[in-house]
C-alpha cells in the first residue's frame, strides 16, 4: 500500500513526463472535492483516533495553567477540528481566529460556527465573533513586502496555533512555524504550536519539538471510480492540468492510483493508501538548538544508523558528546527547554532517532577496560574473574573481541554491530542458559541523571572509572535494579561494569529439515522442543528457525555447545537420533560464532548477501511443541507476506530462570523460547508496500501470539502506538515499579521515546475540596494552589480547578431558561438567581438523593488525567466523610477557607476573584451564620491580602503529599493476596516496621505531617500492637508520654474500660470474633489535655471509636483529640462512622490512602 506521499510523488512525475502545458493551481471547488474524499469515511479515522484525542490532551494540559484558551487555526477547512473535542474543552475557547484561503470552506466554517435558534455554536463561549480571514497565513516578510494582506492586529496572541492539515502548501515549513511561534502568548507561559502532518518525515531544519506522537496506522480509502479518482488525484498532486493535457493526465493518474493503491477483500470497491500521521508540538523553546550546539559537537557528516525506519526520520540534530560533562550539558539543555532526547547506541532500534528531537550519539564513548578481580577502595568489585568496564558506544563484536583476548567473555547477543540497547534491556545470547542474560552480568554503571543532570555511579564501579564529581544516588538500589533490563528509560548510561566468565569455544551443529505439511511442521517442532531442547545441559542451547525456502516450509536447528576446556569432543545429543547426522559441525571462538548464525549463512542464500532490511518483535513462549502454540507458529509462517520472513526461536531456561522475576527489571524469566518474529524484505524495497506488509505481518503475528506468550522482550519497543500492547506485557510483574521509577527518575520525561512504560498517575490522586463562606476567597485560593502544584520543582504534577456547581447551573439554565454563560461568568446575574438556584438544587436532591454523589463522581471522572483536582462549589457538610469511599484510590482532603466578616464584606465589594460562592454550605443564611463547624477540616485563614499566605499554606500542607518520602513509605506496604482469606488483598501496613529504615521513616513522616503543634500535645495514645509500634517510636521522637490502651485485664487498676468490637481485619479473618473490652489507666491524664491517637490503620473506624469513647470517659473530648493513622482504607467509611458516633470534630490525618481492603 503506497503512502499518500509516495502517490503524490508518482502523480507529479507522471504529469511531468507526459504533459506539455503548465500545471494549474486547484480551484476552491476542486480542492474542496479532494479534501472531502480525504477526510471522509476512512480518512476520518485519523481524526477520530489520533488528532482529536491528541489535541484534547494538549488542551487539557494547557488548561492546567490557564482558565480559557485562545486559538488560531491555520487552514481549518470547512469545519474546525475543535468541533470534535469534548464539550468541556470547547467551552473553554474564548477566542477563535482562522486563516482559510478557500472561499467555500471559509463560508462553510462561518456558518458552522454560528449559533442558530435551534443549535448552540460549537464554541459557545467566544468573547467575540470568530475571526475568519479568507487569505493564506503568510510569513511576516511577505506581509511587510505587501505580497500578502496585513490583517487585524499584528499583536494578536494565542495560547495555541493549530495546523491540522499537514501545512498544505506552506514552504519552508520551519519559517511558518517560527511565524506561528511569534504569535503565542507570553503569559501565561506554555502556549504551543501544534502541527498534524501526514507522513512521518517532517523536516523542519533543526526546530526542536516539545512533544510528538505518531499514528502509523492511518489509511485513506478511496472509491475506485473514475470520477472519484479524478477529484482525488489532483488534490494529492496539488495541481491540475489544462487544455489538451487534462484527459491524458487524468487517464494516467487513474492508472497510477490503481497501481499503487491496495485492495482489500472487505472493501472490494475501494483502493487504499497508507496515511501515517504525526503530531509535533512546539513551544517558545523550539529554536533553542544553537544554545546546545555551541557547547556540544554535532556528528560529522551524515549519521547512518543501522535501523532503516529510524533513517526516515528527520531528527532536530544528532550531537556527539565526547565527555561526560557534555552529556550533562545535553540533559541540562533538555530540562531547561522542556524537550526530550533520544540516545543512539548501536543504532539498531527504530526510535534511536525521532522526528524533530535531538539525538545524543554515544559513539565517542567507545572504550573497553578489562580489570583484574578484587577489591577497590573497600568495595568488592569482582570475586574471581576479571571485570570489564564498557563504555556506552561500544558494540557487541568489539567487546567479545577484546575480552576474548584476555581469556574472558561477557554473555552477549548474536549481532556484532548491536550496541548498548542490548545490555540495558536484556541481552539474549548463546551463553544465556549458562550465565544468564547480558543485563544479569551488569554489576555497576555510570549514569547521567535525566532529572538533575548529576553523574551517578551505582553498584560496583572501579574508582578510576568513576567520572570526577560522580556520586552514589540516594535511590542507588532502584537505579541499578532498573538498569538491569529497562536501562534505556532512566538516564543516559555512560558505561557499565560487567562481571566476566572464562571465554569458551563453541561447537555448532546444524540441521535443516524440510517439512512436508503443517502436521509435519507441528510434529517436528514438538520433537525439537520435547525430545531435543529440553534434554540439553546448560552449556548447550538450541535455536530453531521456521521459514520458507525452496518452495516449502523448513525447520532449521542450530545447536551451540560451549566449552572452556578446549576439548572438541561433542556431548552426544538426541539430534542425531531424531534427525540424522547434522549438516555441518564446527568449532569456533566467540568472534567466529557471529558467522555461524543460520540467518547469516544458511537461510535464503544468506539473506540476499545482506541486501535485505528487517523488522522484528520478540515474545517469550513456553512449550512451543504443544499444538496450540505450534499451530500458530506454523500459521504465522504460512501467512508471511514475503518469502524472506521467518520466525527465530532462541532457547531460554537454565540460568535465565535462576533469577527471580523481581530481582532485576527484566521481569520475564519463565520461558522456553524467545520467538523473534522477523519481517524481511529486499533492501531496494524499503518504504514500499512490500516493506510495510512485512511490518504489518510482524505486528499481526505478535498480536496473535500475545495471549499465549509468557512475556515480551522490551528491546526494540518504542513510541509506535502498535508497540503499546506489547510493552504492557514486557517486564512481567515489574511494570508498576518501573512506571513509578520512571516518574521519579525521569520526571520530565526527557527519555520520552524509549520502550514505553505506562504513565502512572502519581501514587495517589489528590482531590482537594475547597469550602468556606462566600467571599472568603475560595476560588482565588484554589487557583493559587493549583499553580503551586504545577510549579512544584522537580515534579511534573498536573492540577486543575473545577467547580462542581457548574452542572447544577447548567440544569437550572435548561429548566428555567436562564442564561448559562451569565450564570457562569456574570457575578451580579448569578446573585440575582441565587435563591432560585438553591431551591432548584434542593428540589433536585429531594427527587434524586444521590445527586451530590453523582455530581462529585462526574467531576472526578472528567478530570481523570490530572494528579491534583481542586473542587470548588461543594455543598456537602463534612464532605470527606461523606464522599471518600466513592474515590477510595484517591486522597480526599477538605480545605476550609476562612476569612473574617469584615474581610469578606470588603471582598464582596471590591474583589471579583471569588466568583463561585454558591457552594458555601451555609446556603441562604451564610452571612449571619457564625456557628463553628461541627467537624474538623484543614483550615486556611485567608484574611491577609495577596497570595503569599496561600502559597505558604500550599508549601506546608499540600505539597508534602507529593514528597517522595511518602511514596517510599507507600512502596514499603506489601500487598499480600488472599490473606487472611481468599479474595482479600492484605496491605501489610505494620510490615513497614520490618523493613530497613521503615519505622524511622514512618515516625518522621507522622511527626512532620501533623497539622497541629506538637508542643501542645500532652500524650500520644495507642491501642493494640499496630498502634503501639508506631506510637511509641513517635512519642519518643516528639518527647511526650505514651498513653497505653490495652485489652481489659492487662493493665493494673484503677482503669476505665469500654467495649471494643473486632477490628476490620480480625473480622475478615474469622466470622466469630467476639467483642472485647479495652481499658486505660484512670488518672494518668488531666481532663482537657490534648492527645494524639496513633494507629496503623483506619478502616471501619470501630477501634478508633472505642478509643475515643474511652478517652471521653476520662474527660478528653473530641476537640482535644487528633488522630494520626499510617494508612486509611476509605471503602470502609471509617470517618463516617466516627462522625455518626459524635466524633466528627476529631482531626483525622492519614499518611497513606489505599483503595483495597
Ligand atoms: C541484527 C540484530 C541482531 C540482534 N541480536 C540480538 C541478540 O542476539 N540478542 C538480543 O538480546 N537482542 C538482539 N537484537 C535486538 C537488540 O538488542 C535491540 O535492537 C537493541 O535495542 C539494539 O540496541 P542498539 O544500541 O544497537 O540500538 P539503539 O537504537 O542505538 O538503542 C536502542 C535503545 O537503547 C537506548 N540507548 C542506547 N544507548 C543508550 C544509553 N547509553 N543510555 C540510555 N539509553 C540508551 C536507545 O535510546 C534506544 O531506546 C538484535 C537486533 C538486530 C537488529
Amino acid at each position: 500500500m503506497a503512502t499518500l506521499e509516495s502517490l503524490k510523488r508518482a502523480l507529479r512525475q507522471k504529469a511531468k513526463a507526459i504533459a506539455s502545458t503548465p500545471e494549474q493551481p486547484l480551484s476552491d471547488t476542486e480542492y474542496g472535492a479532494g479534501f472531502d474524499i480525504l477526510v471522509g469515511d476512512s480518512g476520518w479515522m485519523t481524526y477520530q483516533d489520533f488528532i482529536v484525542p491528541q489535541l484534547s490532551q494538549l488542551l487539557i494540559a494547557l488548561l492546567t495553567s490557564r482558565i480559557h484558551i485562545s486559538v488560531l487555526e491555520i487552514g481549518p477547512g470547512p469545519k474546525s477540528v475543535l468541533g470534535y473535542i469534548p464539550d468541556h474543552l470547547r467551552q473553554k475557547v474564548r477566542k477563535y481566529t482562522a486563516f482559510e484561503p478557500n472561499d467555500l470552506f471559509a463560508t462553510r466554517l462561518e456558518e458552522w460556527l454560528c449559533c442558530t435558534s435551534e443549535t448552540e455554536s460549537p464554541l459557545p463561549h467566544l468573547e467575540n465573533p470568530p475571526n475568519i480571514h479568507r487569505i493564506p497565513f503568510a510569513l511576516k516578510d511577505k506581509i511587510e513586502s505587501g505580497v500578502s494582506t496585513r490583517i487585524g492586529n499584528d499583536d494578536e496572541r494565542y495560547d495555541i496555533v493549530l495546523f491540522c492539515h499537514s501545512m498544505y502548501g506552506m514552504k519552508p515549513k520551519r519559517k511558518f512555524i517560527e511565524r506561528a511561534l511569534e504569535m503565542l502568548v507570553e503569559r501565561p507561559q506554555g502556549g504551543m504550536v501544534v502541527v498534524f502532518h501526514r507522513d512521518v518525515a517532517l523536516d523542519l531544519d533543526g526546530l526542536v519539538c516539545h512533544l510528538t506522537a505518531s499514528f502509523p496506522a492511518g489509511v485513506v480509502r478511496v472509491l475506485n471510480e473514475d470520477k472519484v479518482l479524478d477529484c482525488f488525484a489532483p488534490f494529492v498532486a496539488g495541481f491540475t492540468m489544462q487544455n489538451v493535457d487534462v484527459d491524458k493526465v487524468r487517464y494516467e493518474w487513474r492508472k497510477e492510483c490503481r497501481a499503487l493503491g491496495r485492495r482489500e477483500e472487505a472493501h472490494p470497491d475501494h483502493i487504499l493508501f497508507s496515511a501515517p500521521n504525526i503530531m509535533a508540538v512546539f513551544t517558545q523553546h523550539a529554536t533553542a538548538l544553537p544554545e546546545l550546539t555551541a557547547q556540544v559537537p554535532l556528528i560529522e557528516g551524515d549519521k547512518l544508523v543501522k535501523n532503516r525506519e529510524a533513517r526516515l526520520y528527520s531528527p532536530a540534530s544528532i550531537i556527539r558528546p565526547t565527555d561526560v560533562q557534555q552529556i550533562q550539558q545535553c540533559v541540562q539543555w533538555a530540562l531547561k527547554h522542556r524537550v526530550g532526547l533520544t540516545v543512539v547506541g548501536g543504532g539498531h532500534s527504530g526510535h534511536c532517532l525521532w522526528p524533530n528531537v535531538v539525538s545524543v550519539d554515544m559513539g565517542a564513548f567507545d572504550q573497553i577496560h578489562i580489570l583484574p578481580a578484587g577489591l577497590d577502595g573497600g568495595d568488592l568489585v569482582s570475586d574471581s574473574d576479571p571485570l570489564v568496564v564498557v563504555e556506552a558506544g561500544c558494540k557487541v563484536g568489539n567487546i567479545i573481541r577484546k575480552t576474548m583476548a584476555a581469556g574472558v567473555t561477557v554473555p552477549l547477543g548474536a549481532g556484532p554491530g548491536v550496541g548498548a540497547g542490548l545490555w540495558l534491556q536484556g541481552g539474549i545470547g548463546h551463553l544465556a542458559r549458562c550465565h544468564g542474560l547480558t543485563c544479569d552480568a551488569i554489576i555497576g554503571a555510570v549514569v547521567v541523571s535525566v532529572d538533575s543532570s548529576q553523574v551517578f555511579y551505582v553498584g560496583c564501579v572501579p574508582s578510576q572509572h568513576r567520572p570526577a564529581g560522580a556520586v552514589r544516588p540516594k535511590n542507588e538500589s532502584d537505579m541499578l535494579w532498573a538498569i538491569k533490563g529497562a536501562g534505556t528509560n532512566f538516564g543516559i548510561v555512560v558505561s557499565v561494569a560487567f562481571r566476566t566468565y572464562a571465554a569458551p569455544t563453541y561447537l555448532t551443529r546444524n540441521w535443516v529439515l524440510p517439512l512436508s505439511d503443517n502436521l509435519d511442521a507441528r510434529l517436528r517442532l514438538n520433537d525439537f522442543d520435547n525430545l531435543f531442547a529440553r534434554e540439553l545441559p546448560r552449556n548447550c542451547s538450541a535455536d530453531a528457525y521456521l521459514y520458507w525456502d525452496a518452495g516449502r516450509m523448513q525447520l532449521g536447528v542450530t545447536l551451540f555447545e560451549s566449552s572452556t576446556t578446549n576439548s572438541t569432543s561433542a556431548t552426544p545429543t538426541p539430534g542425531g537420533v531424531i534427525w540424522g547426522s547434522e549438516g555441518d559441525c564446527k568449532v569456533v571462538d566467540g568472534v567466529e560464532l557471529f558467522e555461524t548464525e543460520m540467518y547469516v549463512s544458511g537461510m535464503h542464500g544468506g539473506h540476499g548477501s545482506g541486501k535485505t532490511s528487517s523488522f522484528k518483535r520478540c515474545l517469550f513462549l513456553k512449550r512451543i511443541g504443544e499444538a496450540n502454540v505450534a499451530d500458530r507458529l506454523v500459521a504465522a509462517v504460512e501467512s508471511r507476506p514475503s518469502p524472506l520472513c521467518y520466525l527465530h526461536l532462541l532457547q531460554g531456561g537454565g540460568a535465565v530462570g535462576d533469577i527471580a522475576a523481581d530481582a532485576t527489571a527484566f521481569g520475564c524469566r519463565e520461558w522456553d523460547f524467545a520467538c523473534v518474529i522477523t519481517g524481511v524484505w529486499p533492501r531496494d524495497q524499503d518504504s514500499t508496500e512490500v516493506a510495510q506488509s512485512a511490518v504489518r505481518w510482524v505486528y499481526n503475528v505478535a498480536g496473535d501470539l500475545l495471549s499465549l506468550s509468557s512475556g515480551v522482550y522490551g528491546a526494540d519497543l518504542g513510541p509506535d502506538p502498535r508497540d503499546a500492547a506489547l510493552a504492557a506485557k514486557a517486564f512481567g510483574p515489574n511494570l508498576p515499579r518501573l512506571a513509578r521509577l520512571k516518574r521519579s527518575l525521569d520526571p520530565h520525561n526527557v527519555l520520552a521515546y524509549a520502550c514505553p512504560l505506562p504513565k502512572t498517575p502519581l501514587e495517589q490522586k489528590l482531590i482537594i475540596l475547597v469550602t468556606g463562606k462566600s467571599c472568603a476567597g475560595k476560588d482565588y485560593c484554589a487557583d493559587v494552589w493549583v499553580s503551586e502544584f504545577i510549579k512544584c520543582p522537580n515534579k511534573s504534577i498536573t492540577a486543575r480547578v473545577v467547580s462542581i456547581s457548574d452542572a447544577i447551573k447548567r440544569d437550572y439554565a435548561t429548566a428555567t431558561g436562564a442564561d448559562l454563560s451569565r450564570l457562569l461568568l456574570d457575578r451580579a446575574y448569578k446573585e440575582q438567581h441565587r435563591p432560585e438556584l438553591t431551591m432548584f438544587f434542593e428540589e433536585q436532591v429531594r427527587q434524586r438523593p444521590r445527586l451530590p454523589e453523582e455530581n462529585f463522581l462526574n467531576v472526578v471522572n472528567g478530570a481523570a488525567d490530572v494528579d491534583v483536582l481542586v473542587i470548588t462549589g461543594m455543598r456537602e457538610e463534612a464532605p470527606v466523610a461523606a464522599l471518600s469511599h466513592l474515590v477510595p484510590n484517591s486522597r480526599l482532603l477538605e480545605v476550609h477557607v476562612q476569612a473574617s466578616e469584615q474581610t469578606r464584606r470588603i471582598r464582596r465589594g471590591y474583589h471579583d476573584g471569588d466568583n463561585n460562592d454558591d457552594g458555601n454550605k451555609d446556603g441562604k443564611t451564610s452571612e449571619s451564620n457564625l456557628t463553628p463547624l461541627n467537624y474538623s477540616p484543614l483550615i486556611f485563614n485567608n484574611d491577609t491580602t495577596g497570595n503569599e499566605e496561600a502559597k505558604r499554606f500550599a508549601k506546608h500542607y499540600l505539597l508534602p503529599f507529593f514528597h517522595e518520602e511518602l511514596q517510599r513509605l507507600a512502596s514499603m506496604v506489601r500487598l499480600i493476596p488472599d490473606f487472611p482469606r481468599p479474595g482479600i488483598g492484605f496491605r501489610h501496613v505494620l510490615g513497614i516496621s520490618q523493613q530497613p529504615g521503615g519505622l524511622v521513616l514512618c515516625t518522621s513522616l507522622l511527626r512532620k505531617h501533623f497539622t497541629n503543634d506538637w508542643a501542645k500535645v500532652y500524650a500520644v495514645a495507642c491501642c493494640e500492637v499496630g498502634g503501639i509500634v508506631f506510637a511509641s517510636a513517635l512519642a519518643s521522637q516528639v518527647g511526650v508520654p505514651l498513653l497505653l490502651i490495652r485489652e481489659a485485664g492487662k493493665l493494673p487498676p484503677p482503669a476505665v474500660s469500654v467495649a471494643k468490637p473486632p477490628s476490620n481485619i480480625s473480622s475478615l479473618a474469622s466470622n466469630n470474633e467476639n467483642e472485647k473490652r479495652i481499658e486505660m489507666a484512670r488518672d494518668v491524664i488531666p481532663r482537657g489535655a490534648p492527645v494524639v491517637v496513633v494507629d496503623d490503620v483506619l478502616a471501619s473506624g470501630k477501634t478508633l471509636c472505642a478509643v475515643l469513647e474511652l478517652l471521653e470517659k476520662t474527660g478528653i473530648v473530641a476537640e482535644d483529640v487528633s488522630i494520626m493513622v499510617v494508612a486509611e482504607f476509605p471503602v470502609h467509611r471509617g470517618r463516617e462512622l466516627l462522625r455518626q458516633r459524635g466524633f466528627g470534630r476529631v482531626n483525622i490525618q492519614s499518611l497513606l490512602v489505599f483503595g483495597g481492603e
